[in-house]
């Protein structure tokens, strides 16, 4: 065999001992994948927690023509106030507390309500409240416009997405409230009021981030902004550096059009890396309609981020992609390409097991200090945690139940969980020792989740809650409106205030 010969045959062996073993990893994930998404619960019957075990009595789909839709809606809501029942609200049903669901009450499915028109020259979208985002983004990326803030995913309602009211990785941006103009809202009465900062101020701020407990938002007029173009580019910094680090490459800087970070879960290192990803801005000529694709999701993307599930080895190859390859490995996207990602492409598709969210909102300056308190938690509990991403909320000047009272750094983890009780118990205590960690660094926790806070840690996270459901019960006095994270948080504190 001649040298040539034998340096092909050795460059081969060394590319296939490299190359091999995660193959075969990832075949083997495949292998044990389900080939299609869960089928998504019916309204009332579930949320994307898959862990509610109560359900709503009957569902009403409202109607998609706005006209038919306000007079079904109000006459069944002066009937409700009437004969003392109650009604929930459901958007997309992606809250994972029973958010949407009334034990036995009546749910209302949003999403049939869902026509939408622009103003290109106000940047107005006027919107039903059952849109989804996965509708909203093509119809702008058809006129040149995009989003201005919504989550990291398409598939929430845009009813669903303000009365959590939602952030995503918009860099220095307020939560979505900030974009909301006005909407219309049909009160307890069975009346419709438009609210807006100048009209019905107060119910303005109650109804955005108010968990649907005010009444049903029908059309809402919500700011957006001009599609444009981005290319990934990757910063790696320790924890504790994160806060100065970010700021640096963020403040003021016309550049950057979106910003989201990733702390390091791999076993390796766990929670010592972090790596901050600018979307920066792409200059240049390019059409900024119709950008949207039929480009299939990438397989491999989710076998590399479900093959983290139970495996160190998984975990560890996925961060090594992450910080050696990126994530869209270099790809020049559209605004509305990279927020036009459905859930599911990286969901559990295993009936017996689920994935959870918890959101840590956490002063900007005290970062590094709650990843500190929070890794011997994990170090105790084991989760299977897949994923801790961060994003940075500016300070929320619209809502009454802010989370964002200062600016706060969100840090958004997701876990694995079998759906049983046991795992539910398990993954409770682990929340309230996340929870205390973050209150000890003056931070809070996000409603839409499991419930899993204790009365005490919601009150300290949230201290204007009293308040908040009193003004609930002048709004709502017969509690027309009402659902489980009503039940769970808002009877008890109304119960005590009332003793
Ligand atoms: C995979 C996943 C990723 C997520 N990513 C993010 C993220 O990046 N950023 C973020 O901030 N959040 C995120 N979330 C949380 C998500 O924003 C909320 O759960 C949001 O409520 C989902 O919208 P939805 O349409 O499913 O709302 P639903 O779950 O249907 O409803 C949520 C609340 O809004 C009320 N509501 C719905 N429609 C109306 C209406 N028309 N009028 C009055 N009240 C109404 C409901 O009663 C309920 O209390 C994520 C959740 C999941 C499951």
């Amino acid at each position: 065999m001649n040298k040539a010969k034998l340096l092909l045959l050795l460059v081969c062996a060394a590319f296939a001992a490299v190359v091999a073993p995660p193959a075969l990893f990832l075949a083997n994930v495949w292998r044990h994948d389900g080939s299609a998404p869960l089928t998504a619960p019916a309204p009332g019957t579930d949320d994307a927690g898959h862990m509610n075990t109560r359900h709503s009595a009957r569902v009403i789909p409202v109607s998609s023509d706005p006209a038919e839709a306000e007079r079904q809606l109000s006459a069944l809501v002066r009937q409700t106030a009437i004969s003392g029942g109650h009604i929930s609200i459901s958007g997309a049903h992606h809250s994972m507390g029973g958010h949407t669901i009334y034990p036995d009450g009546v749910v209302l499915d949003m999403l049939p309500f869902n026509r939408m028109s622009l103003d290109a020259e106000r940047r107005i979208l006027t919107v039903g409240a059952g849109a989804r985002w996965s509708e909203i983004v093509p119809y702008l990326d058809q006129r040149g416009f995009a989003v201005s803030v919504m989550q990291t995913n398409n598939d929430f309602s845009v009813g669903g997405s303000i009365s959590v009211n939602c952030h995503g990785w918009q860099n220095d941006s307020q939560p979505i409230c900030s974009t909301v103009e006005s909407f219309r809202l049909l009160i307890p009465t069975g009346d419709i009021i438009r609210c807006s900062r100048t009209e019905n101020q107060e119910l303005f701020s109650l109804v955005l981030g108010g968990y649907g407990l005010f009444g049903v938002i029908l059309q809402v007029e919500l700011r957006v902004v001009a599609n444009e173009y981005y290319v990934a580019e990757p910063h790696f910094v320790k924890p504790a550096d994160y806060n100065r680090v970010y700021h640096e490459l963020t403040r003021n800087r016309a550049d950057v059009g979106m910003a989201y970070g990733r702390i390091n879960v791999a076993p390796s290192s766990f929670m010592e890396n972090a790596i901050i990803t600018l979307l920066k801005r792409v200059p240049g000529d390019r059409p900024t309609t119709q950008t949207l694709t039929d480009e299939k999701p990438s397989l491999l993307k989710r076998l590399v981020f479900r093959g983290g599930i139970g495996s160190d080895y998984g975990k560890n190859l996925r961060w090594w992609l992450e910080k050696n390859m990126g994530e869209t490995a270099g790809k020049v996207l559209s605004r509305n390409q990279i927020m036009n990602e459905p859930a599911n492409l990286y969901s559990s598709r295993d009936p017996a097991s689920t994935d959870i969210l918890h959101e840590y909102f956490i002063p900007a300056a005290r970062l590094g200090e709650f990843v500190e308190k929070s890794r011997p938690i994990f170090l105790k509990y084991h989760p299977e945690l897949l994923n801790i991403t961060v994003r940075n909320v500016e300070p929320d000047q619209d809502t009454f139940m802010r989370y964002a009272r200062e600016e706060v750094f969100g840090l958004v983890l997701l876990f694995h969980q079998p759906r049983t009780p046991a795992a539910d118990e398990a993954m409770a205590a682990l929340t309230r020792e996340l929870i205390d960690a973050a209150l000890a660094c003056g931070g809070r926790y996000y409603l839409p989740y499991r419930p899993h806070a204790t009365a005490a840690q919601f009150l300290q996270a949230y201290p204007q809650a009293p308040e908040f459901f009193a003004k609930k019960r002048q709004y709502d006095p017969n509690g027309v409106f009402e659902n489980l994270f009503f039940l769970n948080y808002g009877q008890p504190l109304l119960a005590a205030a009332a003793r």
